[in-house]
């Protein structure tokens, strides 16, 4: 296990300085987060430096935020660059980064445009692009569709939609809810799908359904994929009662699940996704990607977001879609990723009973155990590699796409050694 102390265990003073930053920050920061003990200084590729100088193997990518890892060198000089140019101007005017983002983005989903092209609104995280795709939805039906008395969303048992009070609405997950009523009751929340012939969810929308909203892979909640098959029926019936689709590819999309989109494993196409994280490589951002037909229910001052397209954010992004594409990332997370399914299935023969499921698609994997994960993942962390806990019990692989099989295989050993331990 000697690959996995870290090269540099740093000074007496480094030790300290960390110390009594995280004092500083038990003083200033609100107590929102349950952050592991380490202040992070600087990173390069899959690795991540603590001001005591310790160094980590980072296999959590920024909660998948960070495609191309950290510091990688077209990124910063893009950012860079864009900030010497054009940081911000608002969307009084057209800005060119923002138009270049957005073609590009549409070349990579046409499947949404059905025989037209697809349309994108820009924001800035997660929780305000399902926002977005939400409102879009609600007035399509009201407007567009005449129908203002379809107002329920549908969302899913286990699924997450981001921590604003609309999203925490349409989050079924108690522990985001609680103490925060009252919300906003969009609807009823259906059960995430056992099998392929699980109708419960199905059968609850009908021709009053405004829209259904779902992560295509549940993320947050435990990295669970739908049984083949299951999405092209709700697809189906989404169409047979005229319910918008709506596919929170926030942590999905940008070749996370090794397809551009999550719809595309299994092609079955949303009326309007949201995506943030990886799509900027770490530079806040969200959008949405919506069907032609959905997307003229938002008509010049219906909705708006004053930093949404920004020229920095945009090239940014257009920087992260272009070195997937030139660098061939996408089959790349599609090999590493099998491979590390191999291995982590391999912890399930060794720990029976312990280590309980292989879960996810691409570089989006976890490893369901039989009790709390986050034990694990703080043992893995003292042997210097960075993992995450998604559904309490999963630990959570989202690598940099440009992580190696060496790298992946030390991440395993690390939990290996922690599961043994
Ligand atoms: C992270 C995440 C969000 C929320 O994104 P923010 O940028 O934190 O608002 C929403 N949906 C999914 C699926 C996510 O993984």
């Amino acid at each position: 296990m000697t690959e996995n102390i870290p090269l540099d265990q740093g000074t007496a003073e480094s030790v300290e300085e960390q110390a009594h930053l995280i004092r500083v920050a038990q003083e200033v920061l609100i107590s929102n987060y349950r952050q592991q003990p380490l202040v992070l200084r600087r990173g390069a590729g899959c690795q991540v430096w603590d001001v005591a100088g310790r160094r980590y193997l980072d296999l959590t990518a920024g909660i998948a935020a960070c495609p191309l890892g950290h510091a990688h060198p077209q990124l910063a000089i893009a950012i860079a660059e864009q900030a010497m140019k054009l940081i911000h101007v608002s969307n009084l005017f057209y800005n060119e980064e923002q138009i270049r983002c957005a073609e590009l983005l549409v070349k990579l989903a046409p499947e949404i445009g059905g025989h037209g092209t697809p349309r994108v609104f820009f924001c800035n995280s997660g929780a305000e692009a399902n926002e977005a795709a939400v409102k879009l939805a609600k007035r399509y039906q009201h407007v567009v569709r005449g129908r203002a008395d379809r107002i329920e969303v549908l969302a899913f048992e286990g699924g997450f939609h981001g921590r604003t009070v609309a999203t925490v609405g349409l989050t079924g997950q108690e522990k985001y809810r609680a103490g925060f009523g009252p919300l906003i009751e969009w609807g009823r929340f259906v059960p995430w799908p056992t099998d392929g012939s699980d109708r419960r969810a199905l059968d609850a929308i009908t021709t009053n359904t405004c829209a259904v909203i779902l992560e295509p892979v549940q993320a947050e909640g435990g990295i669970r994929v739908p049984p083949p098959g299951w999405l092209k029926a709700l697809r189906r019936r989404c169409d047979e009662t005229g319910t918008v689709l709506i596919f929170d590819e926030v942590q999905t999309g940008i070749g996370r699940t090794g397809t551009w989109f999550g719809y595309q494993q299994e092609m079955v196409v949303p009326d309007v996704m949201s995506l943030a994280k990886g799509l900027a490589g770490g530079v806040p951002i969200g959008a949405i990607v919506a069907s032609p037909e959905l997307a003229q229910a938002f008509t010049p001052g219906t909705h708006a977001s004053t930093f949404g397209g920004n020229p920095l954010a945009c090239a940014a992004a257009r920087t992260v879609l272009e070195t997937i594409m030139t660098d061939g990332l996408i089959p790349r997370v599609r090999r590493l990723g099998e491979h590390l399914a191999a291995r982590l299935a391999a912890l399930i023969v060794k720990y029976p009973g312990r280590a309980l499921e292989v879960r996810g698609q691409g570089l989006l994997r976890g490893l369901a155990i039989d009790g709390d994960a986050a034990p694990i993942v703080q043992r893995v962390r003292e042997t210097g590699v960075l993992l995450s806990v998604a559904g309490g019990t999963v630990v959570r692989f989202v690598p940099p796409y440009l992580v190696t099989e060496g790298e992946l295989d030390e991440g395993v050993a690390a939990l290996d050694a922690a599961l043994g331990s």
